[in-house]
């Protein structure tokens, strides 16, 4: 992929998850690696996320930690969060952290665990790992933390015990869809939970199915990007210049 496509369709996740409601203030960062070894990526400056253009960002060198400051710089979490991620889980081409409400809420619980109660919850069934040590703001040490819990190439998805969420892929397109459909599973779940009533969780054996079933489906994950920006286009071209 080009660099001006990698840029463009990290700009249209930023401003779809402003419109989902899943931002939060200036903070909270998107990733995408633009070299071979994933050293080098893109992240957001400190700017709403309504309104970020693909050459508002940054490309930033993990192992460089120069590479990350100056003015409008990303803030540090950026960094410590981020550069990890890249150094260390190759398969982490995109990294997606939000404090979106229901995963937050989610991550808030004595177990934090998303279980399989419906079709969109299976598709997170034995892919997601819970970060049980949260340690304060991620800076270097806590993004080194969570960087090892990603180890396991099957798990994409880590609800961060007191803090949120961090959704992984290989592409933009497969990093925002988890996103998009973990924050829609929580808010199922947390919903049902509302209502006091016990929840009717799948049968592991049919939860795996369906989750085996979900998994991989690059052609949908690449259309939802696609009308994602088509409507971006139609609306609020600049997010692309
Ligand atoms: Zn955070």
């Amino acid at each position: 992929m080009d660099h001006a496509t990698a840029r463009q369709d990290l700009a249209a996740a930023f401003r779809w998850t402003a419109r989902e409601d899943m931002h939060e203030a200036i903070a909270n960062h998107f990733s995408l690696a633009v070299n071979e070894d994933g050293t080098e990526f893109l992240i957001n400056p400190k700017r709403h996320f309504s309104r970020m253009k693909a050459s508002d960002l940054w490309v930033i060198d993990a192992k460089n930690p120069d590479s990350a400051k100056g003015t409008d710089a990303p803030d540090q979490t950026a960094w410590g969060l981020h550069a990890s991620l890249h150094r260390h889980v190759p398969h982490a081409r995109c990294a997606m952290h939000v404090h979106s409400t229901y995963a937050t809420v989610l991550a808030s619980l004595a177990d934090s665990r998303l279980p399989a109660i419906d079709q969109n919850s299976a598709m997170f069934y034995n892919r997601q790992v819970v970060d049980e040590h949260y340690g304060g703001l991620a800076l270097e040490e806590e993004g080194t933390r969570c960087a090892r819990l990603f180890q396991d190439p099957s798990i994409r998805t880590m609800i961060m015990g007191n803090h949120g969420v961090l959704i992984i892929g290989e592409t933009v397109a497969e990093a925002f869809t988890r996103l998009y459909y973990f924050e829609r599973a929580a808010r199922n779940y947390i919903l049902a939970l509302h209502t006091g009533r016990p929840v009717r969780e799948l049968s592991d054996e049919v939860a795996s199915k369906a989750a085996e079933q979900m998994e991989g489906a690059t052609d949908s994950e690449a259309a939802f990007l696609a009308e994602i920006r088509a409507v971006l286009d139609a609306e609020e071209p600049d997010y692309a210049h």
